[in-house]
């Protein structure tokens, strides 16, 4: 695997999902009007139904390198490498207790039961306009980067010098969102589903490309101290609340003191870090 070198094509990674590119953000509300998922993860076009005239670049298809990309995105990726620090909020949902479970439910009904914990969270990632969900063995998590999920209807509203700061506050109210619903479907769960802890945090991500071989897959990941430390959160949590970063009420204009403090304690860290909980 080949690391991303710091600088390449940063301003261009840096538009895209810091502030937003005006063409993507074109191809991202056209695509969300159209088809049904599976969709491409950047630009939105929809896989989940084939048009019967075959795929164009109007219509892109999934790459069938990588379909997770459509083909022009992924095209892109491979021809613009780099990635670029961006401030964005994240949103984890971690399984409490699954080492447990794992050993002692029957293989199959963990992973049907892991299936359906991530069905329930991924849906609420999308319909909070959260981008890039992933899953790490029993955890999901989202990014809700400005240039993407910041992008609203009130935009036009907002003066040009002002768009990037506003983008970040709507896209980290939107990831709030999305931990309050993550924590009421934590509450009401059924007895076979899955309890998950949540957290939401706030803080400069290196969001880059990741290429391996000729023809091997290209992704979209991110790297940084803040994506250790919104796991680290999450890992925290009590099954059906969301522990929230102070850099997140900051970013998401919430006021700390409408909700209870808890100190967490982490590894490697002297002071204990203040957090607030959503339940
Ligand atoms: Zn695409």
């Amino acid at each position: 695997m080949t690391q991303p070198a710091a600088t390449w094509n940063e301003g261009l990674w840096h538009m895209l999902f810091a502030v937003g590119h005006p063409d993507l953000i074109a191809k991202q509300k056209r695509f969300q009007a159209e088809g049904i998922p599976p969709r491409c993860r950047l630009c939105m076009a929809p896989f989940g139904k084939l048009p019967v005239e075959g795929w164009t670049d109007e219509h892109p298809g999934p790459s069938n390198r990588n379909p997770r990309f459509c083909s022009l995105c992924d095209h892109f990726i491979r021809a613009n490498p780099g990635g670029a620090k961006v401030t964005m909020t994240m949103v984890f949902a971690d399984v409490r207790g699954s080492t447990a479970l794992s050993e002692e439910l029957q293989l199959e009904e963990y992973v049907r039961r892991i299936n359906a914990f991530y069905r329930r969270t991924t849906s609420v990632f999308v319909q909070t306009d959260g981008f890039m969900m992933d899953v790490i063995g029993d955890e999901v998590f989202a990014l809700y980067p400005p240039g993407f999920s910041g992008v609203s209807n009130a935009d036009s509203e907002v003066a040009e010098a002002d768009l990037a700061a506003f983008r970040t506050a709507t896209a980290a109210r939107k990831a709030l969102t999305a931990a309050r619903r993550l924590v009421e479907i934590g509450k009401s769960r059924a007895p076979n589903d899955l309890p998950f802890g949540v957290s939401v945090h706030t803080g400069v991500v290196y969001i880059g490309t990741i290429q391996g071989a000729e023809e091997g897959i290209s992704d979209v990941r991110i790297w940084g101290v803040e994506v250790n430390k919104a796991a680290r959160m999450c890992a925290q949590a009590n099954p059906g609340e969301a522990l929230v970063s102070p850099e997140l009420c900051a970013a998401a204009d919430l006021d700390p003191a409408e909700l209870p403090e808890r100190l967490l304690t982490f590894k490697g860290i002297s002071h204990p870090v203040s957090v607030r909980v959503l339940a």
